[in-house]
């Protein structure tokens, strides 16, 4: 796809989803213990590449195995410590992370694609401006997310996964503006360099 992307300057956030942009998905299971978190190639170091050029960087997370019980609000922290521990070491910065608990079937609730946790981020950081934003993410939830918004959207999906997504995307009328196939191939499509 052809990238249809803005020059970024410290005036741009970035907005990350976890699972499957920065951190391997599980499918049908939950990251519960930073032994299950295993990193995407490439991710921390473009992490810290995005956050020399970025003001902001943030993560925006739904994590509905809390809402299930499956794992706890410590448990996450605990994951998102270590991660933040390894994006700094990586010589990168993450500015905020928000992540939604709710289940799926509770109404209202604060998950992708609702806007919650973007307003959340304002509130904390009243400077950003959506239209000045990239949303990454690897489903359509994300991409309705950062649409909704007022984002440049950024789909993370490879192969056939990608093209059926787009495509999916294209018919719900969601503007994408770039498929990549890992989050580690952003840098170099938005002209950054290390
Ligand atoms: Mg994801």
């Amino acid at each position: 796809m052809e990238a249809k992307l803005p020059a970024i300057d410290a005036s741009w956030a970035l907005f990350l989803d976890r699972d499957g942009v920065i951190n391997r998905r599980l499918p049908g299971a939950y990251v519960r213990a930073w032994e299950e978190f295993e990193w995407l190639p490439g991710a921390a170091p473009a992490i810290a590449l995005l956050s020399r050029a970025f003001g902001w960087v943030f993560v925006v997370t739904n994590q509905q195995g809390i809402g299930k019980g499956l794992m706890g609000e410590p448990a996450l922290d605990s994951i998102h410590r270590r991660m933040l521990a390894e994006v700094e070491a990586a010589g990168g910065r993450i500015d905020g992370i928000y992540f939604c608990p709710a289940l799926a079937s509770e109404r209202p609730n604060c998950r992708k694609p609702g806007p919650a946790m973007a307003l959340q981020a304002r509130r904390d950081f009243p400077d950003i401006d959506f239209r000045r934003s990239l949303m990454v993410g690897d489903t359509l939830p994300d991409m309705a997310f950062g649409h909704q918004l007022g984002m440049f959207n950024v789909l993370v999906a490879a192969g056939e996964e990608g093209a059926e997504l787009s495509i999916r995307a294209g018919k719900d009328g969601i503007r994408v503006g770039a498929l990549i196939g890992s989050l580690a191939e952003l840098p170099a499509v938005l002209g950054l360099h290390g």
